[in-house]
């Protein structure tokens, strides 16, 4: 029986690829397809529906149903029992469709008389092509073994409408795959807006041949690409040097255990059996394991689909000799689009990249903090836009909004550019500011500074008019290398950091490590809530060699020039202490080994957690300046993490409890007279940075884009106004986002 069906299926399978090479249109080859697939099936009627649109099916050819129907009967994504398996990706089989929830009676197709239905998704690798349809007049459900069957006719359907084989220009009226836009909705990496061209960082495998002619040939090939996948698994595993405990070794091993999989190799081997080469076979298995990732809530039962999802890309590269290299050029406007990508990769790609969009990642991803330091508009968590979207697509990314358009129309695209000319015109109206000093119209001086992490962050100094850096983050250095950099490295970085500022001081802030940034070549500490865990100045007082060798790398880069060093993440006076010896240590033992030393140096501290905003005095004036670090303040103030969407814009900076802090905070420092800066994202906007500065942080240190607006903003602000409308609005109880908001509405500043 099984032997009967392998071989009608392959029968069948054959006829389609013959269809497929056969010469003709587009539309002929879909009537024959289904012509022959009801032959092969024994049912009345089969159809193929495809999407119109990314919400849109429609029926593109039948044998059976009304003629009349086809390319007029359509269904809303989740409409009908079509649209039910297009959206879940999962197959629907009833003896009685009628009476099925989500029918949808269709009387222009005649179906009526047909109860009988399969329908199954036409699906590559979690991408939703359409759907396959077969009715039949006996009131029967179908087996197992022809959904099994169907579903391996959809595949190869599915690399058939990949190949361009129903997209022909010959009909206008079939859909054309991976032609009509798509919106995608993501998070807000990085602001910024860019058009550009596709540039996929993982290219799509493509399968040339789905069906095979010799089962026991295909079968050998499977065999021999999967012992050679489990021989890279291994390697890999080898060399990851992770030691042997901790969640990390048991991932890799599920991993390992997966390669190894019998039922997996099974399933293959079962398709392959009905016709399928071996290529399709471990596609239709991923885009059964994606439709199932979708649909799965289980953190962990989608950890483990991931993997298998991991290792099918890797068997087909093997299998399909397609490497991340396929020789495509890369356009000049590229904007990259990729599950996800590690800081490293990132950096290789550099400035040239116009935008970056991510189906993952995090705002505060190792990915996002580069793609920050090199300016580019980033999205995140823009759902499926890697199956979606080809290399040279037209694409626009509107960071501000988490928006991307994939294919966009003339009319999107022709609003999205008026947008990025604004935006330009703003820049080049903000040049003109450059050499001008952020001065309110009551005389009140604020420095506006620079936040940077790379050394090619520091050409955006002249142009940004930045009076200096008041936060170089040291971490980026350690984050995308794979072992710790050597002190002779860092030295030589430091010194080219400060020969790019030209004289202008630059803060460096030592490593802040663990928490959401793990070293690569650093064993993972296993710790419940990172966040509030073994980081930055715990770290450096605990392991002190890193932190010693990163503050004689500083020492010597200075070598006859000012240093300005800073600590992260104190949350007692005793830790600032402690830094502050060991600093004094590395600097008197260079001073034996000879080293020229820097010309004065200036120590300080960031304030990130609430405990410091009531530190005593001395500790203030033990401290030559501190900087508000207002990410982590405001995180811990509120108990709302900074990287979880669900909670990071619930509470508002500018609310009382938060501004009482801040009192606190000026005040210590008007005490102590210490300088007080504020080095968060928030100083970079445009409300807030005027209210720090009214209330008397007079130096904020901001993204470099942001400098101009809040220049231009503070040019045109009475700050002692402000300050006495904050000063009312909190007297009376009223919010003080909006007393600004609206005193800023009143003025008058130029646009
Ligand atoms: C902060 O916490 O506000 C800060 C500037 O440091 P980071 O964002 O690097 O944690
Ligand atoms: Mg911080």
């Amino acid at each position: 029986m099984a032997k009967r069906r392998g071989n009608d299926s392959r029968r069948l399978l054959r006829r389609l690829r013959d269809t497929l090479a056969a010469p003709g249109e587009s539309q002929d080859r879909l009537d024959s397809i289904t012509h022959h697939i009801a032959d092969s099936m024994e049912t009345e009627v089969c159809s193929i529906y495809l999407f119109r649109d990314a919400e849109t099916l429609e029926l593109c050819a039948s044998e059976g149903l009304k003629t009349e129907a086809v390319h007029q009967t359509r269904l809303r994504l989740g409409e009908g029992l079509v649209g039910r398996v297009a959206r879940t990706g999962r197959h629907v089989n009833t003896a009685d469709a009628p009476s099925e929830p989500g029918f949808r009676f269709m009387p222009e197709t005649g179906e009526e008389v047909y109860p009988s239905f399969l329908g199954v998704p036409i699906q590559r690798v979690g991408e939703r092509l359409g759907v396959l349809v077969v009715q039949s007049r006996e009131a029967r459900q179908f087996t197992e073994d022809e959904i099994y069957g169907l579903e391996v006719v959809a595949m190869v359907l599915a690399e058939m409408t990949e190949l361009g084989a129903f997209s022909g220009n010959d009909n206008d009226s079939l859909p054309m795959e991976h032609h009509f836009p798509v919106l995608f909705r993501g998070t807000a990496g990085q602001e910024g807006a860019a058009e550009g061209r596709v540039w996929l960082h993982e290219p799509r495998v493509v399968v040339a041949n789905p069906v095979g002619d010799d089962p026991e040939t295909e079968k050998a090939r499977l065999h021999e690409g999967i012992a050679t996948l489990r021989s890279r698994v291994d390697t890999m595993l080898a060399e990851a040097d992770m030691g042997p405990d901790g969640d990390h070794a048991q991932v890799l091993e599920t991993y390992r255990m997966f390669a190894n999989s019998r039922s997996w190799q099974k399933r293959m081997e079962e398709d392959i059996d009905l016709g399928l080469s071996a290529e399709a076979a471990v596609e239709k298995e991923q885009s059964q394991a994606r439709a199932r990732l979708e649909m799965a809530a289980d953190p962990y039962l989608r950890d483990r689909l991931h993997d298998l999802d991991d290792l099918s890309n890797r068997l087909l590269r093997i299998l399909t000799g397609q490497g991340s290299d396929t020789g495509a050029e890369m356009p000049d406007d590229p904007i990259l689009v990729a599950r996800n990508i590690g800081p490293a990769d990132l950096l290789d790609y550099g400035r040239k990249l116009k935008a970056v969009v991510l189906e993952e990642g995090s705002v505060g991803s190792h990915a996002a903090i580069v793609a920050r330091a090199l300016a580019i508009p980033l999205v995140i968590h823009a759902s499926r836009i890697t199956s979606e979207a080809l290399n040279g697509d037209p694409i626009l990314v509107d960071g501000d909004g988490g928006i991307v358009h994939l294919r966009p129309e003339d009319s999107v695209a022709a609003a999205f550019r008026d947008k990025i000319a604004m935006q330009a015109a703003a820049q080049s109206r903000y040049a003109g500011l450059r050499d001008l000093p952020a001065e309110g119209t009551c005389g009140t001086r604020v420095e506006l500074f620079m936040n940077a992490g790379l050394m090619a962050d520091l050409p955006s100094m002249e142009g940004s008019g930045a009076e200096g850096v008041g936060l170089f983050r040291t971490e980026l250095q350690f984050l995308t290398r794979t072992r710790v950099p050597r002190r002779s490295e860092l030295a030589a970085l430091y010194a080219r950091v400060m020969d790019a500022a030209k004289g202008r001081p630059v803060v460096f802030r030592t490593l802040d490590i663990g928490s959401d940034k793990v070293l690569p070549y650093m064993k993972p500490q296993d710790e419940p809530n990172p966040a509030m865990g073994w980081r930055a100045i715990r770290v450096g007082l605990e392991k002190r060699g890193v932190l010693r060798m990163q503050l004689q790398a500083l020492i010597r880069a200075a070598a006859g020039r000012p240093l300005h060093v800073m600590f992260p993440f104190v949350a007692e006076a005793g830790e600032y202490d402690a830094a502050h010896r060991m600093l004094m240590e590395e600097l008197a033992r260079e001073q034996r080994l000879g080293h020229n030393l820097p010309s004065d140096i200036r120590v300080g501290s960031m304030i990130e957690t609430p405990s410091m905003a009531f530190a005593p005095v001395s500790f203030f004036k033990s401290c030559d300046f501190v900087s508000i670090g207002g990410n982590d303040l405001k995180q811990f103030f509120f108990a709302a993490d900074r990287e979880n969407e669900l909670v990071r814009r619930r509470y508002d900076t500018l609310s009382e409890p938060f501004l009482a802090m801040l009192d606190q905070i000026i005040a210590r420092c008007e005490a102590a007279g210490v300088k007080l800066s504020f080095c968060g994202e928030d100083a970079g906007r445009p409300v807030e940075a005027l209210t720090f500065a009214a209330l008397g942080i007079k130096r904020l240190s901001m993204r470099p884009a942001s400098i101009g607006p809040v220049k231009h903003l503070i040019r045109h602000t009475n700050l002692c106004d402000l300050r006495k409308v904050i000063d009312q609005a909190r007297a009376d109880g009223q919010p003080v986002r909006r007393a600004v908001t609206e005193f800023l509405a009143r003025i008058d500043i130029p646009r």
